[in-house]
């Protein structure tokens, strides 16, 4: 039996697709490379190449492949495009998942793990984020990755995972794989154009936040845990498990100004930084509580040292300064 790979040629997709077959699974991605790369596709794996709004495409892979559990990342996820542009979230992502739900139940697939965000919980009245904090979403992305946990939880005979990351960062060690968006908005990898030579500077979104440095904390989380926590619930799910929803971070916040300097430290590079604005939007810090997957799924994030992280990102950038070459 294989497992299903929405958005197997993203850049959380990629990583996780890497971990399952390196674990030995059968692996089937569908991708439409509207922001995936077809450079970040494993040869492992069998690929389609098409949309999980089409419901046709979905009839076939199941047709087609004996699909145990599918693992679900095929959606648009930039905060700041969402409130440019609302509906397309919604038709995407909301709209993908109800096409691929129709499917699965069609075809009496009982599993998913599910991509979330941070960003369902919106506006933080405490910190570290717990599971069961309220949600709120204060964009349309993090409120249609909301709806999508919740038209999960309605379906019959499914069992669901949801992952809400925190900020994901690194690549794999080797450098083979790692984070390629055709418009960068995260942080990191802006950061580490600047030694790259693509930059002349870093704009640190406001220096005014209620934090120790005036800058914004956040949870930074290594995509190789990231990965390994998806395949982690997947035997949760195997097993048996209930469905449940598991935030991954690592616990600790770190300010932008943190993460310049870690930067520096690891390309041995001095950054030149700006003061701008702040962003609409951003919460003055995200941190989360993992403790419950640590427990339920008994994962154990490996990459806990920001230094470490930014290693593995500037090792893939460095070697891949423009990205995928497909
Ligand atoms: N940030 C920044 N300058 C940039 C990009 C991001 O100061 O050029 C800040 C941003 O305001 C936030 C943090 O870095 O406080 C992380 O932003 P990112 O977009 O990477 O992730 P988010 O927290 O929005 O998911």
């Amino acid at each position: 039996m294989a497992i299903m790979v929405c958005g197997g040629a993203g850049y959380i997709g990629a990583h996780t697709v890497f971990e399952l077959i390196g674990r030995g699974e059968e692996v089937v991605i569908v991708d439409n490379l509207q922001t995936g790369h077809r450079g970040a596709l494993n040869p492992a794996a069998k690929f389609y190449e098409g949309d999980i709004r089409n419901a046709d495409i979905l009839e076939k892979i199941f047709s087609e492949n004996k699909i145990e559990a599918v693992i679900h990342f095929a959606a648009n996820s930039l905060v700041g495009e969402s409130v440019q542009n609302p509906l397309k979230y919604f038709n995407n992502n909301v709209g993908g998942m109800q096409i691929l739900l129709e499917a699965m139940t069609k075809f009496g697939v009982d599993k998913i793990v599910f991509s979330s965000t941070a960003a369902v919980y919106g506006e933080p009245e405490k910190i570290p984020i717990v599971e069961t904090d309220k949600t709120l979403p204060t964009n349309p992305y993090g409120e249609s990755k909301l709806i999508m946990e919740r038209m999960i939880r309605w379906v019959k005979n499914l069992r669901f995972v949801s992952l809400r990351y925190f900020n994901a960062a690194g690549a794999i060690e080797s450098g083979s794989i790692g984070e390629d968006h055709k418009c960068e908005t995260h942080l990191i990898p802006l950061i580490l154009q600047v030694p790259l030579g693509k930059r002349d500077h870093i704009t640190i979104f406001g220096a005014d936040y209620p934090t120790h440095d005036g800058t914004c904390l956040r949870d930074y989380i290594h995509v190789v845990d990231l990965a390994d926590a998806h395949i982690l619930a997947l035997n949760y799910l195997r097993n048996g498990g209930d469905s449940e929803i598991f935030n991954l971070g690592n616990g600790r916040g770190f300010s932008v100004k943190e993460i310049i300097s870690a930067a520096e430290k690891v390309t041995g590079q001095k950054i030149k930084t700006e003061i701008g604005e702040r962003r609409a939007g951003d919460p003055a810090k995200l941190i989360a509580s993992s403790d419950k997957a640590k427990k339920i799924l008994h994962w154990t994030p490996r990459f806990s040292e920001v230094e470490k992280i930014i290693a593995t990102a500037w090792n893939w950038h460095k070697n891949n300064p423009d990205g995928y070459k497909e």
